[in-house]
């Protein structure tokens, strides 16, 4: 059960002690107080977990500061919608902000080689006013023998570099709870130049261990991939993980999934799921087309295959999009064949504006048409 409190009642207010105070004649329910960001205003909610059954609905919607009383399904207990009962879930970090309705682009090399690229990355992202980044440092790779990522030692400079260059948030994955607290020390020792988005990868989608510790921590935002060979439902509830160890800044990320189809893809594009996400959560959400396309094949129309992927994810209500790029395709040390060079991130933007536009169009006239 859902307790959603008035706008000015924060978990200070005198109507919350009420009702916690109220609470203690059930020793078998445990009530949490949180705020949530909603998309205009900060909601405290209090969550009631046990044998809610018994519980008075009316009375509980009776009591001061009270807005309304929601009995949710066990499914998605946080991060869902429960059938449109609640808002959205948005939140902002370090002047960024994420919810459903906006779109963020973080662009940037699949695994950190060199300063000379990194800094080449940031400096364009910066001409273009663009102040979120990816960055890989720790790299899950298929092979063993192939190259892991720079891992630690490349943080001072990464962090560094982004600074000089006006970078907001580098998305960075961490493969265990060790790194978070790498990452951390790394930002405090550089003066915290920059944010960081922890992303868990396609991998690790049920890793819960791993989904635990970037819940546990509050202060890094976290972008949940999609698992490859996991059903929606699957990956959705280990994104349930996420926030259920209170860290609820969560994007989800569709990436693509595995099928047994082969050829043309890398991986089956999903970004149909974009609104579906959406309508079972209250999160904003990701597409990535480099790992869902996996190649630079260009369609006769002249267009890549990614932009095309990524023109779907968009056209969909997209909130967040990760792409890969770099300077030197060529050299790249991972997915080197699917990163975009940097003239093509000038035209990948361009036609990013075209179809949110549209996008925003539809949207227009859905509103006017309900
Ligand atoms: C990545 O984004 O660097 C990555 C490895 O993606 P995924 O986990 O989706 O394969
Ligand atoms: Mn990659």
């Amino acid at each position: 059960m859902i307790i959603i409190l008035k706008p000015d009642i924060g978990p200070e207010s005198a109507e919350v002690s009420r009702l916690m105070n109220y609470f203690r004649q059930f020793p078998d329910i445990k009530p949490r107080i949180s705020d949530v960001q909603g998309t205009i205003r900060v909601v405290t909610e209090v969550y009631l977990i046990g044998p809610t059954h018994d519980l008075p609905l009316e009375t509980l919607e009776r009591m001061p500061g009270v807005e309304k009383v929601i009995r949710v399904s066990s499914k998605y207990r946080l991060i869902g919608r429960h059938g449109g009962q609640l808002d959205q879930i948005g939140f902002e970090y370090n002047g960024v902000s994420f919810n459903q309705d906006c779109l963020d682009i973080f662009i940037g090399l699949c695994a950190v080689d060199t300063p000379e690229h990194v800094e080449i990355v940031f400096k364009k992202l910066q001409e273009l006013n663009i102040t979120t980044a990816r960055m890989g440092a720790y790299k899950p790779r298929t092979n063993p023998y192939d190259f892991q990522g720079h891992g630690k030692s490349c943080l001072p400079w990464v962090f560094e570099l982004a600074g000089k260059y006006g970078i907001k948030i580098v998305a960075i994955e961490v493969l265990r709870a060790v790194h978070i607290e790498e990452i951390n020390d790394a930002l405090e020792q550089a003066g915290h130049p920059t944010g960081v988005m922890l992303q868990t990868g396609t991998r690790n989608a049920q890793n819960f261990e791993l989904l635990k510790a970037v819940g546990t921590q509050h202060e890094f935002p976290v972008l949940y991939k999609r698992g490859l060979g996991l059903s929606l439902e699957e990956s959705l509830n280990a994104c349930e993980y996420i926030a259920s160890e209170g860290n609820r800044k969560i994007v989800v990320c569709l990436r693509g999934i595995k099928t047994r189809m082969g050829e043309p893809h890398r991986n089956l594009v999903d970004f149909t799921h974009v609104p579906v996400v959406k309508r079972l959560t209250r999160l904003p959400v990701c597409i990535d087309p480099t790992h869902s396309v996996g190649s630079k094949d260009r369609a006769p129309d002249g267009l890549l295959d990614i932009f095309h992927a990524t023109a779907q994810g968009v056209i969909a209500g997209a909130n967040m999009i990760l792409v890969e790029c770099h300077p030197r395709p060529e050299v790249a040390l991972c997915d080197g064949p699917q990163a975009l060079t940097m003239q093509e991130i000038d035209h990948f933007i361009a036609d990013v504006e075209i179809v949110r536009r549209a996008y925003e169009e539809r949207r227009a006239l859905a509103e006017h048409d309900c």
